[in-house]
């Protein structure tokens, strides 16, 4: 086996390994980065889950049956009569796919031109930083590095009552390539995939019944939000069963069966397709050789610090495959992270500021504490809400469902924690972050101008509303 050396091969290329890449070449570091995603058509392409399955994919989905959505519902409202809508779910698919190809053959194009080496192969980390690639026709070769980045991402899990078939019964990446809509679709998990995959759907016509086992909705979000986001999402005919435990799930020859037990009655309920979506877990399967010194969880994520570090001398590991929230942007800080300081920089990260965005309609973001979390905490806070229906840019948009909530400490005026469910939340968040990111007060983001008409207005209007001085509401 010949060996090959590099300053950091970094395994995995979703979006905490690639950007991880990139910075470490940028730094002047020879790098390689290795990955062996493969797609249904059986091709390779970086990106990792986000780009090919994931967030791009669904994305451009949800953006799809949005518009056709508003075409045949809203239109109308604006004074634009259309003469029928029609959906051509094959163009549809074909420009999910365009899109999807543009961004995973970019990431090909921006290591070229970073000088990163890119091998699609699978790889696996030996012991005193030595990385075994293996291609497709069983050969094996040994790259040597003097860092490793680990960045191999999560998979979805699998429910033992109901096994995934890949035509019946699917995982998130499944639901994203039906060909035709189906009549009845069954969701398991009322989380962030099943309420953006259910979406789509149920926007291109199918009835989408929503099995949750928790009795709360959505608990990780702010109280006022979720119970508001509820409503709206039942309004648009989502049929979201909370406290429903599913017992058996199985392909029949014309659809799937689906027995749960909610209120201590047990029911059954029968679908065309069923999307499984009750969480992802890490991929460290073939991963680690015994030697590699890697430690890993009871729950398979590989132990970091808040650095990165794993338990190995110059190994590190980033993204979904360690703690912290499964998304996208907090894998890409990491790696970045991770890049800086193997490069010798100083780098830190703060975990206390990713914002979260749920891309429904009206979409979800948030980034901070709860009220809930806030008052657990013991902080006594002050909150301000205003609601879009107050707002003339939402009004314009015809969107104008929904709130922005500020909490702030009572004492201090820091904004610990800021949530929307509303039009264009998840652009919105972004002010927030920032504000959070530079330790902002209530009164910074209530002295800032906001533009008039815009959606940020009503930010701006729940920062003057802790105070009791929201200008476009009752402050009671
Ligand atoms: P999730 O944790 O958001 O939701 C899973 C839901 O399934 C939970 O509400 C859980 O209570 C429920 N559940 C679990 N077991 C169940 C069972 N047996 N029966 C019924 N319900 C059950 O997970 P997800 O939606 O699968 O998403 C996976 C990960 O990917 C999450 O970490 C999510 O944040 C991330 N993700 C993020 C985005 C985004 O940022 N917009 C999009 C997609 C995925």
């Amino acid at each position: 086996m010949s060996e090959q050396q590099f300053d950091v091969v970094v395994i995995g290329g979703g979006p905490a390994g690639y950007p991880a890449a990139i910075r470490a070449a940028q730094l002047g570091l020879s790098v390689a980065c290795v990955d062996d995603w493969l797609n249904a058509d059986g091709t390779r392409q970086f990106g990792g889950t986000c780009l090919n399955v994931g967030c791009i994919p669904s994305k451009a989905l949800l953006e799809s049956s949005e518009l056709f959505h508003r075409a045949g519902s809203e239109f109308a409202a604006h004074g634009i009569a259309l003469d029928g809508v029609a959906l051509d779910l094959d163009a549809m698919q074909g420009r999910k796919q365009r899109i999807v190809k543009q961004l995973t053959a970019g990431i090909e194009a921006l290591f070229k031109s970073a000088g990163v080496t890119a091998i699609k192969s699978r790889g696996r980390l030996l012991g005193e930083n030595r990385v075994e690639v293996a291609g497709d026709d069983g050969s094996k070769r040994v790259l040597g590095a003097g860092h490793v980045v680990l960045a191999t991402g999560s998979t979805p899990v699998e429910l033992s009552v109901a096994p995934f078939d890949g035509k019946r019964i699917v995982d998130s990446a499944g639901a994203l390539e039906f060909s035709e809509v189906p009549e009845r679709l069954g969701v398991i998990g009322a989380g962030v995939i099943g309420l953006e995959l259910g979406s789509v759907w149920r926007r291109l016509g199918s009835e989408v019944v929503l099995l949750e086992a928790l009795d709360t909705f959505l608990p990780m979000v702010d109280e006022d939000v979720a119970r508001d986001a509820l409503k709206q999402f039942k309004r648009q005919g989502l049929d979201i069963r909370l406290g429903a435990r599913v017992t058996r799930a199985k392909a029949v020859r014309d659809g799937v069966t689906v027995n749960y037990e909610a209120g201590g009655k047990k029911e059954r309920v029968k679908f065309d397709k069923l999307i499984v979506c009750v969480g992802r877990r890490p991929v460290t399967d073939g991963l680690l050789a015994p030697e590699a010194g890697v430690d890993v969880d009871g729950k398979g994520f590989i132990v970091v610090d808040e650095s990165c570090r794993t338990s190995a001398a110059n190994v590190w590991a980033v993204g979904d495959v360690v703690r912290g929230p499964m998304l996208a942007h907090k894998g890409t800080e990491e790696g970045v992270m991770a890049a800086e300081l193997i490069a010798g920089h100083v780098a830190e990260m703060n975990y206390a500021t990713i914002p979260s965005v749920i891309y429904t309609a009206p979409e979800i973001a948030w980034v901070g504490q709860t009220e809930a979390e806030v008052r657990e905490n013991g902080r006594d806070c002050k909150v301000g809400t205003f609601p879009f229906s107050a707002n003339g840019r939402a009004k314009a948009l015809h969107q104008d469902a929904g709130l922005v909530k500020l909490i702030a400490d009572r004492e201090y005026d820091e904004i610990l924690g800021l949530h929307i469910v509303g039009p264009m939340a998840g652009e919105l968040v972004a002010e927030a972050v920032l504000a959070m990111e530079f330790s902002a007060s209530a009164e910074d983001l209530q002295r800032t101008i906001h533009a008039h008409p815009t959606l940020t207005e009503a930010l701006h209007e729940a920062a003057l509303a802790a105070d009791k001085r929201a200008i476009h509401a009752l402050n009671r």
